[in-house]
């Protein structure tokens, strides 16, 4: 076969295929490189979706003017402690019971003698910061079972806050706290040496005057006996 030949085969056999599909559309060559077709293609809506992405989908399809969320927006701090906190300072020693400091400071220093680290990352915490932290933990578990697309800034929000506190819709945040009565410290600490670190810590802290509650689920929380 001639490569002319060759050529005007092809050409017939196309038309041929588009003529069964469709009878009059005009067959419309796609000049786009391959690469950017594919781009071009508009991305599969499944049901595997996370909350946020469908929220976005069902925004740009719907506009956002008149959609609703019925879930209540976060109060603005306005505690002056809680906000000194949320602007990065979270370490704050008044009102504290007096025990507190030197008790943490102690347990520090046990640690590192035992081969370990330890730096403390927060001790008091108004009632204001604390009703804060819970505020968020409870919208993200309201925001769990949700799917308006109104409710889309307040996700995004509610995200940005549990990552900043490292707060996790699975592990409780309670609605008190011995933070906010001044007898509790949290401390970031390994002991890479020991061969139980739970069990030498709560040992260390038991020598400087203090309790570790919750060893699975708040490790670095520590309570005045
Ligand atoms: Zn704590």
């Amino acid at each position: 076969m001639t490569k002319r030949r060759e050529e005007k085969k092809q050409a017939a056999t196309g038309r041929s295929k588009v003529a069964r599909g469709r009878k009059q559309a005009p067959v419309q060559k796609d000049k786009t490189p391959r690469g950017d077709r594919r781009e071009a293609r508009p991305r599969k809506r499944g049901a595997k979706q996370a909350p946020l992405v469908r929220a976005l989908d069902q925004r740009q399809d719907r506009g956002l003017e008149e959609l609703a969320c019925d879930i209540e927006a976060l109060t603005p701090l306005v505690d002056p402690l809680a906000l000194e906190m949320e602007a990065g300072h979270p370490l704050i020693w008044d009102d504290t019971d007096p025990a507190l400091r030197p008790a943490a400071n102690q347990l520090c220093a046990l640690i590192e003698a035992d081969g370990g680290t330890a730096s403390i990352s927060s001790a008091f915490r108004p009632q204001a910061y604390q009703d804060h932290l819970r505020q968020v933990w409870d919208r993200a578990k309201e925001l769990d079972a949700n799917d308006q697309p109104g409710c889309l800034d307040l996700r995004l929000e509610v995200a940005r806050e549990l990552g900043k506190h490292a707060l996790s819709t699975s592990r409780l945040v309670g609605k008190t706290s011995r933070h906010t009565q001044g007898r509790a410290v949290d401390i970031s600490w390994r002991l890479p040496d020991a061969e139980d670190a739970s069990a030498r810590v709560a040992e260390l802290a038991a020598e400087a005057g203090l309790t570790h509650p919750f060893p699975a689920q708040d490790p670095p929380h520590f309570e005045l006996a």
